[in-house]
């Protein structure tokens, strides 16, 4: 059994100072006690507190991460993005996937995530046909977290058609595409490979409306159902008007509305991307208990549009935090992004509080850490027995934390930025993987995605 004495903690009631953080072998906190001497076990100075979930991502598109912010001939919107991204889809081998998603690993628990929930639809070899073994993508993103220490929640995706209308499959679509079977043979791998590992969790996504039709969702359900009833369930919902306009057009109903018809909406459920809702679309996600997948700077950079945030928050509505297309790996900065959007668009200051939650930033991490354990479907989100060892240490010493205390600190922590890193060490099921600022294996990851990189977009 070792032990932290963290300096401040941040507990499930509140902050609390000198304190005792036992963590058993198998990387689960034991007893938490306030009030321990320094020299009890390993003293930790500065303020700890739960490490973020992100509960969207696709690790791919990090080898993007800055390319299509050029014009392209046509519109440049979503669509002409997703081209972009479909032409680099259609290239990656499981190698490629390995070294993107080291790297990208690296990044994002440097930026305070301990897990990350991969919504994960590249299936099939670039030429057509299938791997050898059909989860080969899988194993490649699940060693790039063993090689680095992040937690993650594989969602094998089910992408069953091209789109609405009944279109063909473009060649990159083709990569994507399975049968239900195909897709339970691959859930099946992953519960094999899985196994008995306390930082890896199966959840499971339909890709969208568009990629599974409606009338297929009772099957899909059935077959996780029938492996883990208690399987997280994410879907993407309604990132553009255009596929909103489409599903009322072939549906006569919209996204919300339509899902909630063919499924048990309830906290299983996370809708990322829940952009475009109606009035009652969004009480009714509100009230359900399902978390709303919310990925401000991807959403910003497609130019998505708002999610009703400023309202959904007043409903206290469940929600959490995806780097979603990973062109920023910070917790506090998507967090920002998201408090500003509502700020510029109410003209008001402080949407993220209430008279109870007085500070932005803390009510903020607070909420994103409740829906992102959610979606996660793991004992995560707080410092208290049986919930896992996933912590950050934030620098006492740091200029802009430095004088605060309590719920302050973690205003500065999402608010300020520049003078450093403020995450100065973070643990994954009790282990460090990020000290000082620094993962063991920052450079050679880098180096690896560099030549990935290269060769991609040769
Ligand atoms: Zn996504």
């Amino acid at each position: 059994m070792a032990r932290l004495i963290a300096a401040h903690a941040l507990l499930t009631d509140g902050w609390a100072e000198r304190v005792a953080i036992d963590i058993a072998p198998d990387g689960n906190i034991g007893e938490v006690t306030v009030g321990a001497a320094a020299d009890e076990g390993e003293y930790l100075p500065g303020h700890v507190i739960p490490g973020m979930v992100d509960l969207h991502g696709h690790a791919f598109q990090r080898a993007m991460a800055g390319l299509a912010q050029d014009r392209p001939a046509g519109a440049a919107d979503f669509w002409s993005w997703r081209q972009r991204m479909h032409a680099l889809a259609a290239r990656i081998t499981p190698e490629d996937l390995w070294a993107i998603a080291a790297a990208l690993y690296v990044d994002l628990l440097k930026g305070g995530y301990t897990t990350v929930v991969e919504f994960h639809y590249l299936h099939r070899p670039p030429e057509g046909g299938s791997y050898e073994d059909p989860a080969v993508m899988c194993l490649a993103l699940h060693e790039a977290a063993s090689e680095t220490g992040i937690a993650l929640t594989l969602a094998p995706t089910w992408y069953a058609r091209a789109g609405m209308a009944e279109e063909e499959p473009t060649p990159a679509q083709r990569r994507f595409l399975l049968d239900l079977d195909g897709y339970g043979d691959i859930l099946g791998r992953v519960e094999r490979l899985f196994r008995d590992d306390r930082d890896r969790r199966i959840a499971a996504a339909a890709h969208s409306l568009r990629a599974v039709a409606p009338e297929q969702l009772p099957a899909f359900l059935a077959e996780i159902d029938r492996r883990d009833p208690q399987a997280p369930l994410h879907i993407h919902l309604a990132e553009q008007p255009r596929e909103v306009e489409q599903c009322l057009a072939v549906h006569g109903a919209r996204p919300l509305e339509l899902l909630a018809d063919r499924v048990p909406l309830g906290p299983r459920w996370c809708l990322v991307h829940a952009t475009h809702l109606s009035e009652g679309e969004r009480k009714l996600l509100a009230s359900s208990g399902a978390v709303a997948g919310l990925c401000p700077t991807t959403e910003a950079d497609l130019g998505d549009g708002l999610f009703p945030f400023a309202e959904y928050w007043r409903e206290e509505g469940a929600w959490g935090i995806g780097s979603d297309a990973n062109l920023v790996t910070a917790a506090a900065e998507e967090l920002r992004l998201l408090e500003y959007g509502q700020r510029l668009r109410r003209i008001r200051r402080l949407i993220a509080t209430r008279p109870e939650q007085p500070h932005c930033g803390a009510a903020l991490y607070r909420a994103a850490l409740a829906g992102g354990a959610r979606a996660a479907g793991r004992p995560v989100g707080r410092i208290a027995p049986g919930f896992r060892a996933d912590l950050l240490h934030l620098d006492g010493r740091h200029p802009l934390l430095a004088g605060r205390s309590g719920d302050a600190v973690l205003d500065s922590f999402v608010f300020a930025s520049g003078a450093g890193p403020m995450i100065r060490d973070v643990m994954v099921g009790g282990l460090w993987r990020v000290r000082e600022g620094l993962h063991a294996d920052e450079l050679r990851t880098r180096r690896e995605l560099a030549r990935v990189v290269d060769r991609l977009l040769e």
